[in-house]
């Protein structure tokens, strides 16, 4: 797991989610603190599946989102 800092309150961000996409991992980090509001300084981060090996780790924590993308039915 990587730390992610906040360029405008110079905290670390928390990690709130983590997503799988066909070809990438998707994570969300935010400021927990009174300075920063979260809509504003959200972080996301995407990492390129192959260079991930924090995933095992990732979905062993309760944010963790199993949702694939869906599909496309076949026709
Ligand atoms: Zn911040």
């Amino acid at each position: 797991m990587m730390s992610v800092k906040c360029g405008n309150c110079d905290a670390y961000q928390t990690i709130v989610g983590f997503r799988k996409l066909p070809e990438k991992n998707v994570y969300t980090y935010e400021c927990e603190n009174e300075i920063c509001d979260p809509n504003v300084t959200r972080t996301i981060v995407e990492v390129p599946r192959e260079f991930d090996n924090s995933t095992k780790r990732a979905e062993e924590l309760p944010y963790y989102s199993s949702e694939e993308e869906p599909e496309a039915p076949p026709e």
